[in-house]
Parts: structure tokens; sequence; C-alpha cells
């Protein structure tokens, strides 16, 4: 059954193909394969619908999976993929163990620190170990018995292996399992500038690795969270299904967690306050042309809507000013356009402190300070933060700091001086992004790959040291870089599928081309299967990856199971046709169709 056409190595190396291993086609009547009419009831997310009901995968436990041929064909591709841009990049492979002595992951204190996310076991001597959730502790000691010179590094290994992490909540079938395929690299070098290029190899070689598999991505600068360390990156996959909102510019790289993202700056209306620094009313002559600040009676209307109605302005024209208090006790005022929301993170990095906004106790600590009613030019605040937006308008609407009034035509720099302009408010889709300009979008993101720099972190605990030029002894500059290689699967056929099936980006299809023979129960039945068989043989014989449908099943039946499994290219040859001297092929993506002359078949599958 098996070919092992070890042709053409480098042909096949661009499809992600182990060329000389696989096995190149495949009779349906043969395989190991029931699809299923119902996803089962327990599935949340659409790549787990899909990749059940295809056949790739079954549930065992939570969390854990059997892959069947289908689905492990895919799992090779993808690792395969992974495989080659690490071992472009300079890295290379090995093979960790799963099970690990817990000793060492008390040596570097992340026994306690993993806690109960580690699957954990006895050994008949009562001797402790997990299932590695990840393995900076048994590659750091395995370099550190080996290497002990500058002479010796830089080096980066890497391991495809299963990983086991007992998840609080494991759900969405293969995007958060108890069991996965990760790939983890580990960089170690000599120095800082060794490390930056480490890992700007890791970075470049996880670009082309997403791209290959045909995943819209971005990267974004994240927080590090267990692992420790400094710089660090993360490559987000765009899905609704994420657990992660990050802002993203379709027209650029251009990408940020909710809380980094900024917008670029509204032009101001006019010349405003400095950057920084006490904000100039000297602008007053130019301001001369608009009309004098005035109250207004707005009763029983502390929100911004409310008034903005009652005054027949839009929400926008309208200054929201939040009050808070720092940490150290100051009070300040956080000035944003009324439809826009204030971004704590980005307030609190303009602070520069711990704060929180006033509460009811704290207004009741301040009568001066009318709960919907602040207005900028409130005399006894501290710190007056505006976002550039509120320099992007003349005159608003706002609190008048007496209640049950507001004012019109309140000018910035005539009647009111913010202290400093910084970013404040929370970006939103349509924001024009900083980089090009182009609106950003807002969505949901699978953390598919993860780059850190971890520096000495693993390396001085565990005694991985070099001695230098001068004889003198470092810890090790390490990086980690890992990869969700089945996370990846399910992030791909999240973005690749419609309502009947997957429709699989061609370097990762189990096969790229599904052959459905349809004979029918006519005259011409026995030479259409004959006529299959040979195509089938053609194919294979070219070293095309053919699926072949050769089973007793009816084209209704045939035609769904091939949308459901999402080979690229389907190839159907019935009576008709046949008497053309034609085959029919789609295209499953986008569903085109044509026909091929019978003899032309394999040179458009090649
Ligand atoms: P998450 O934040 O999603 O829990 P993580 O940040 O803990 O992931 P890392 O330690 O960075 O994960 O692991 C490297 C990669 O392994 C992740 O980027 C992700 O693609 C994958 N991964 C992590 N946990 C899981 C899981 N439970 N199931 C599938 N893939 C996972
Ligand atoms: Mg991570």
């Amino acid at each position: 059954m098996c070919q092992h056409l070890g042709r053409e190595p480098r042909k096949w190396r661009k499809f992600g193909r182990w060329g000389s291993v696989a096995c190149r086609a495949m009779r349906m009547s043969r395989l190991f394969l029931r699809t299923l009419r119902d996803a089962p009831a327990d599935a949340d997310v659409e790549s787990q619908r899909l990749l059940v009901r295809g056949g790739y995968i079954r549930r065992v436990a939570a969390g854990i999976y059997t892959w069947l041929p289908l689905g492990s064909r895919v799992l090779r591709n993808v690792a395969q993929i992974v495989r080659e841009e690490m071992d472009d990049a300079g890295a290379q492979e090995v093979v960790l163990p799963i099970a690990q002595p817990l000793e060492l992951w008390r040596q570097s204190g992340r026994d306690e620190l993993y806690g109960p996310l580690m699957f954990r076991l006895l050994d008949r001597k009562d001797t402790g170990f997990c299932l590695a959730p990840t393995a900076e502790e048994v590659i750091t000691t395995t370099v550190r018995n080996e290497y002990s010179s500058y002479r010796d590094l830089p080096v980066n290994l890497y391991q495809i292996q299963w990983k086991y992490r007992d998840e609080l909540r494991p759900r969405f079938g293969l995007l958060r399992g108890r069991e996965f395929l990760m790939k983890d690299a580990y960089s170690f070098d000599a120095g800082h500038e060794g490390l930056r290029a480490s890992y700007r190899a890791m970075y470049d070689a996880y670009h082309r690795v997403f791209e290959r598999c045909g995943l819209t991505f971005r990267t974004v600068h994240a927080q590090s969270g267990e692992m420790g360390g400094d710089v660090n990156h993360e490559f987000m996959a765009v899905a609704a299904v994420g657990e992660d909102d990050f802002v993203w510019c379709r027209a650029c790289d251009y990408a940020a967690n909710v809380e980094a993202a900024r917008r670029a700056e509204p032009a101001p209306a006019q010349s405003g306050p400095a950057e920084s620094g006490p904000a100039q009313s000297g602008r007053a002559s130019t301001d001369a042309d608009l009309p004098a600040m005035t109250e207004v009676f707005t009763p029983d209307l502390p929100g911004i809507d409310g008034v903005a109605q009652f005054l027949g302005v839009a929400p926008s024209e309208m200054l929201k000013c939040l009050a808070f208090e720092t940490d150290d006790g100051r009070l300040g005022l956080a000035l944003v356009p009324g439809d826009r929301e204030v971004d704590e993170h980005a307030l609190g990095e303009a602070v520069g402190a711990g704060f929180s906004f006033l509460d009811d106790d704290g207004f009741a600590r301040r009568p001066d300070l009318p709960k919907g009613y602040i207005g900028p030019h409130h005399p006894g605040i501290d710190i007056v933060l505006a976002d550039p937006g509120v320099l992007a308008r003349r005159a608003w609407v706002t609190g008048a700091n007496r209640v049950d009034h507001h004012v019109r035509d309140a000018v910035v720099g005539r009647d009111f001086d913010p202290h400093r302009v910084v970013p404040l408010v929370t970006v939103v889709a349509g924001d024009p992004c900083p980089q090009c300009g182009a609106g950003l979008s807002v969505d949901r993101g699978i953390e598919v790959g993860h780059v850190f720099q971890l520096g000495t972190k693993y390396s001085k605990t565990l005694g991985a040291l070099y001695t230098d030029e001068r004889g003198e002894q470092h810890p090790m500059l390490m990086g980690c870089y890992g990869i969700g290689i089945s996370r990846v699967i399910a992030a791909i056929v999240e973005e690749h599928h419609d309502d009947h099936g997957i429709c699989w980006p061609a370097a990762v299809a189990p096969y790229g081309v599904h052959l459905i023979s349809l004979p029918g129960k006519g005259d011409a039945a026995a030479e259409v299967r004959a006529r299959s068989d040979r195509l089938y043989d053609e194919l294979r014989a070219a070293g095309v990856e053919v699926l072949y449908d050769d089973r007793d099943a009816s084209p209704g039946v045939k035609f769904a199971d091939a949308d459901l499994l999402g080979m690229p290219v389907q190839i159907t040859l019935g009576a008709k046709g046949m008497a053309r001297g034609v085959a029919e092929r789609k295209v499953r993506a986008t569903g085109e169709r044509d026909d091929l002359a019978l003899d032309a078949v394999v040179s458009a599958c090649r």
C-alpha cells in the first residue's frame, strides 16, 4: 500500500512532505475512516466539529485525542513545515523525555509554580515524575553537561514532542488540549548580542512557518507570564474563537494587545498645547472668534448620552472628564472625547503610578467634584491629562463643576489647560493605524506561537555556564521558542472552512487531490471504474498525493465527504464525462469547476 517514492525530495519539500516516507495515495475503501453527519454535542468550536466529523480526530478524554490516519497526515505535514524552517534557521532536532524527574523542576522552582497544571506520577520507588508541560529544565541541564566554553556557543536545539498540561478548562478541541504537540526550541548564547540574533532567526522562521501553513497572523509584544524573561512576542492567528482580543492592521504588520494598542493621533484642530509641560493659554487670541464659555442648565442629566441629546449635540462633541486619585494622593482628570473610553493601562502608564477612579466614597469626600458634572476647568486638580483627540476639536460641551449644569464652548487653551497630552483612549475598530493610517481591526486571536528571550533565568539556577575569552564564567543567555502544532491545525481549520467542511491549504492537506469515481449503475459502470483506477495509478506514479474514493457509495455521499474532508482539488470521473473524454475538476476553496481532458489530469494535478 505504501509507495516509497523517494524521488524529487526538493519538489516535495516545498509542500512540507516527508517525500521518501509518506504513503502518497490511498483508496477510501481501505482507509480507516468514518465520517459523521452530525458533530458531537460537546464540540464548541468549528475546528473541533469538522475535525471530528471528518474522522481526523476522536476524543479519548477531556483535552486528549486520538489522531486517525487523515489527522495524523496533517499533523505530520505541519510538523514537517516546522522542522524544515527550524533546520533552515540553524536549529538542531533532539528528542527530550516526556517523563521528567520532578527533582529537576524543584531545582528551577517551577514544580511549585506549575502546581496542578502539571501531570504528576510516581515510579515504583516512589520517585516523583511529571509529564513535561515544557522542557527548559531538561534542555538546560543537557547543554550544561556537554558545553562549557564560549567556543561551543551559540547552539539552538529543538524538539517536536507531546506536551502535557492539566488545563483547568480543556476546551475548544485541539485549541486547548491537555495533551498537545508542541515544537519547542531553546537557544544558548554567550552574550546579549548573540541572544538577539538567535531570537531574530526564530522570529523570522516563525513568520515563514505560519505563512506556509496558510494562517492570517500577526505578532504582538506580550507579557511573559510563567516563563519569566524580558522581550517576547506572541504569534496570534486571527480567529473569532480566539481567547485573546487584539488590535491589528490588515494593511501592514502592526498588531498589539488591546491594552497596548495605539491609534494614529488625530491632528489638532488648531495650534494646540505643547505635547508635554503645561499647555500655553496664549492661544486665546486665535480663539477670539469662538463664543465665550457659557453655562447651561441640564437637570438630572449626569450621563454623556442624556446631555448630548438634551443639548442637541453628538456624544463626540462632549468632553468626558474622569476623576482619579493616585496612590500617592494626587487628584487627576483624564479627558477624552465623549464617545471614547479611557484605557486604564494607558492612563496608568501616563500617571506613572498606581491610581483608581473616584468611587462613591471618593466623590463623597470631594463635594467640589460633582459626579457627572465635572469640567476640565476645575481649579483643584493636580494632574490634567488629555488624549490627543481632545485637541482635534476647538470647543467642547462639558461639565460645569456644578450639579445639574454643563458648559458649552469650553475651548482648550482658553478655558482649560491640560498638563499633558498623551494617548488615553481604548483603540476601537476603524481607528487609524499608527504605522500606516489604514483602519485598524479589533479581533480575537489564537496564540499559535510564542518566542521569549529568557536571559539567564534557567542557566543561573541550573548552572549552565560558559567560560569567556578571559577565562571568566558567566551563565549562558537563553531563548525559548514554542509552536503549538496541534493548535495550529485547529487554527488552520478555523480560518479555512465553509458550511460544507474543511478547505485545507495545499501545504498541510492530507492529500492534494481527491479523486471521485462515479461509475453509476449504467452500462458504462465497469468502464468508468477501470478508467478511474487507471487515473489513480497514473496520479500515484506521477507522485501526486491522491485520496481515491473508490467506495460503493452514492454520488451524494461521495461529494459530501469530499467537501467535508477538504482536499484542495477534487477530480470527478463519471459516465457522462468519460463519454466526452473529460473529468471535472473542482477547487475546494473557491468552488470553481472546469473540465480536464482525461489525459491532461495528471499534468494538471502535478
Ligand atoms: P496559553 O496562554 O494559550 O495557555 P501558553 O502561553 O501557556 O498558552 P506557551 O507556554 O507559550 O503556552 O507554549 C507554547 C505554545 O504551545 C503556545 O503558543 C501554544 O501555541 C501552545 N499551547 C500551549 N498550551 C496549549 C494547550 N493547552 N493546547 C494546545 N496548545 C497549547
Ligand atoms: Mg505563551
